[in-house]
């Protein structure tokens, strides 16, 4: 939604692909969500592109909109995601995924592993699977950027069967057992 840059979207997409054993499919590009934008905060309802996205007629099982927005929270300064808990939409704002703590900006590959991290967290917690505690795991929470750095993209054995279990409940076709 927006203007996003074709390679993060790509980037995503194939590691979201590779760590879900899900086939994902890049849906065109949709306009800046300004329905979602309060005047107040002069950031984006995250909530709110979740509730457009998840009444989407599309056939796909579950959309992640990428967005280069602010998003927020009514509880929260911002969110770099937010995902219906069991749900089919989830979201990620690039807008912070530069930042380093000294307020310099990460090189673009750093950029690309945060998004890509992002992205599986948020994806992750459509499919259930909550906040962890294992630091070797993607679905410990992350409340800035830099945190995210010291997270692997990947999943504890915990959290990994626990997508398995998700998976038979769905019934969700993969492309290979996760
Ligand atoms: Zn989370
Ligand atoms: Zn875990």
């Amino acid at each position: 939604m927006g203007a996003v840059g074709d390679a993060v979207l790509r980037i995503i997409a194939a590691n979201l692909q590779a760590i879900f054993h899900l086939a994902v499919d890049l849906l065109p590009a949709r306009a800046t969500p300004e329905f979602a934008f309060s005047e107040l905060r002069r950031q984006y309802h995250a909530a709110l592109i979740l509730n457009r996205l998840g009444s989407s007629r599309r056939k796909q099982q579950r959309l992640l909109a990428v967005v280069n927005v602010d998003l927020f929270i009514p509880i929260l300064t911002h969110v770099l995601g937010e995902a219906q808990m069991g749900g089919r939409a989830a979201v990620v704002s690039l807008h912070r995924l530069r930042e380093r703590r000294d307020g310099g900006r990460v090189p673009l590959e750093t950029f690309y592993d945060r998004a890509i991290k992002v992205a599986v967290h948020e994806v992750a917690h459509t499919f259930d699977l909550v906040h962890c505690k294992d630091r070797d795991c993607v679905m410990m929470l992350s409340t800035t950027p830099p945190d995210l750095d010291e997270l692997p993209m990947f999943f504890c054995r915990y959290c990994k069967a626990f997508l398995a279990e998700s998976y038979r409940r769905y019934g969700v076709w993969t492309v290979e057992k996760p």
